[in-house]
């Protein structure tokens, strides 16, 4: 008997989810975990709803609510959803429990502590307004390359290259049109290239055991060998 963690993604709870994400997220982690039940192993099926992030204050700006009724009601219906769909969670829990807050910091400061966070100055955009961080994805603007409108922050839809909302003309937020405010400020960032022979010795026992799929040690590897070119 081997014990076994079934990690599964974790729903948003901007609003309720749809049968497609079910399908999904849902389905295949709760046939996986039954099976290995069945087969005598000690599961743990564990999940819960992800409750921050700008989509959620965006939601409860929309509604007059505040973010934490908004989580609370979503989290709610979600429940009752997965339970009446028959899901076999062991456990379903919430990202504003005291427990993640607490797993989170302790593993940033140990990270941390261990010299494997950098600090660096990045240029990310705010709301005049609000003062409230401004996702990439909330940005839209006109492609610099293609010339099309309402291409967003991250992305052109149109010529489908990858953008920087600072490379937008005429950049405006998609909440309010108003235009964003570029502001430097100071983010931590994992320092990959730092572990990157650790974790390819650590992928490379994973390929030789058969343990994972060909495609996701592919996918593991090529985040390394890019982390490892990155200045
Ligand atoms: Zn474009």
């Amino acid at each position: 008997m081997s014990r076994i963690l079934s990690a599964v993604a974790w729903p948003y709870a901007n609003g309720p989810r749809h049968i497609g994400h079910v399908a999904g997220f849902g389905v295949p982690s709760d046939v996986f975990s039954r099976y290995m039940r069945m087969a005598g192993h000690d599961v743990l099926m564990v999940s819960g709803t992800d409750e921050h992030g700008t989509p959620i204050l965006v939601a409860a700006d929309e509604e007059g609510v505040s973010p934490r009724e908004l989580a609370d009601r979503n989290n709610r219906l979600i429940v009752e959803d997965l339970v009446a769909l028959g899901l076999s969670y062991d456990l379903f829990t919430r990202t504003t429990a005291g427990n993640h807050y607490r797993v989170v910091q302790d593993m940033f400061v140990t990270v941390r502590d261990n010299g494997y966070m950098v600090q660096q100055v990045t240029r990310s955009a705010i709301s005049p307004s609000t003062g409230r961080t401004l996702p990439d994805r909330y940005i839209e603007g006109t492609c610099p390359i293609c010339g099309a409108s309402g291409a967003r922050g991250d992305q052109c839809d149109n010529c489908g290259n990858q953008l920087d909302p600072t490379d937008l003309i005429d950049p405006h937020s998609r909440i309010n049109g108003e235009t964003p405010e570029f502001v430097e400020s100071t983010h931590w960032f994992l320092d990959l290239p730092a572990l990157a022979d650790a974790l390819g010795a650590w992928l490379d026992e994973r390929e030789a055991s058969g343990a994972w799929r060909p495609n996701v040690i592919r996918f593991s590897k090529n985040i390394l060998r890019r982390s490892a070119r990155a200045p």
